[in-house]
């Protein structure tokens, strides 16, 4: 197991460049990563058409960084996500536009890629999943580097690194395996298979600014100052959680990678390179505020737009003189609701 850890202090996103160099540096640099691999395909965080400014999406500034680097390494470097919506050309388009990707991609030389098909792979060393549906270029490529987003999250306590891959499941395929595994411990294990079978070659953390509170879609800005990376996703998982102050076992993904071996237990574990971690700690609101097993209420700000009822897994939400209703004998408390309204209309207890 590799517990190598390299933190980058950055303030600000015009830090970027130099703070992901230093990142890259400390384990050889792009080109000895790429290791004579030229097909690059970054998965930064784009949860949903946001503003980077709203700390939902992976800052363009630290994606372009990443691009550019291995660009300038010799590279095909493509850009892809995926929303909990439909998966379409149209999606995509706006996804991109709205969360600073095209200059992302402009400014570093990457490729924005619209090839929206997908396949039906297996998963040999899967504990929960045999078999799972991802984005084709995903499987394509030579070298995938995540890029996440530190930021609280209702359902599993935390989203970095590892857990931003569940993106590379097409579209409405994520509300389908939230149905399939609505026990947090079942679903920790489907995230760790799916990370398992992507296996990234390398993962980069945006912790300039974090989400608290109502992650990964509602919560605040926080101010993290960090760019993190190395081999290993979840040991960048287990710095990040260090840095938020949240508790590890609060972290399901962070247990079942450890219960695997794939992770150390604890942060004291883990080599630290770079930036003491001790100046960069802060304390995070976390995002389960809201009573274990609560149905969610719909806020009076509802709008009535129906993103609720589509992404909605039980297919439990019906739009009544445009508000939305939930019927709570049939929820299985996903809160994929919560997280993909847009107008933070929907309270969880
Ligand atoms: S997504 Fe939010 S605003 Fe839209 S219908 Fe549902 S609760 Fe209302
Ligand atoms: S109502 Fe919300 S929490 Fe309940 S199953 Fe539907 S999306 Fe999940």
């Amino acid at each position: 197991m590799d517990t190598r850890v390299f933190l980058a202090r950055c303030d600000t996103y015009e830090q970027a460049d130099s703070a992901v160099e230093r990142v890259l540096d400390a384990f050889g640099g792009a080109a000895a990563i790429l290791a004579g691999r030229k097909r690059v395909l970054v998965k930064p965080n784009l949860i949903m058409p946001k503003k980077p400014d709203a700390a939902a999406t992976t800052h363009p500034a630290v994606v372009a960084a990443v691009c550019a680097a291995f660009v300038k390494a010799g590279a095909d470097v493509a850009i892809i996500d995926s929303t909990g919506g439909p998966h379409s050309k149209a999606v995509l388009k706006m996804l991109y536009s709205r969360c600073g990707m095209e200059d992302a991609a402009r400014q570093s030389g990457a490729r924005l890629s619209y090839d929206t098909r997908s396949r039906t792979v297996e998963t040999p060393d899967g504990r929960v999943i045999q078999k799972i549906t991802l984005l084709a270029p995903v499987l394509g490529a030579e070298l995938v580097v995540s890029v996440g987003k530190a930021k609280t999250h209702g359902m599993m306590s935390m989203t970095g690194c590892s857990k931003n891959l569940f993106g590379c499941v097409p579209g409405l395929g994520k509300p389908n395996l939230h149905r399939k595994y609505p026990n947090r411990k079942d679903f920790a294990g489907m995230l760790v298979d799916v990370c398992e079978r992507i296996n990234p070659g390398f993962s980069v953390l945006d912790g300039v600014w974090g989400m608290e509170g109502a992650g990964p879609t509602g919560g605040d800005p926080k101010h993290l100052r960090v760019i993190a990376g190395g081999f290993n996703p979840y040991a960048i998982d287990l710095a990040q959680c260090h840095l938020m102050g949240l508790r590890r076992d609060s972290v399901y993904s962070l247990a079942e990678a450890a219960s695997r071996g794939l992770a150390p237990e604890a942060p004291e574990q883990l080599t630290w390179l770079g930036d003491d971690p001790e100046p960069l700690r802060t304390q995070f609101l976390p995002a389960i505020k809201h009573k274990k097993d609560a149905v969610p209420e719909i806020l009076p700000n509802c709008a009535g737009c129906g993103d609720c009822a589509r992404i909605c897994p039980q297919k439990c939400i019906a739009i009544q003189d445009k508000k939305a209703v939930v019927d709570g004998d049939s929820c299985i408390r996903c809160y994929c609701c919560h997280e993909f309204c847009p107008a933070k209309a929907i309270m969880l207890g």
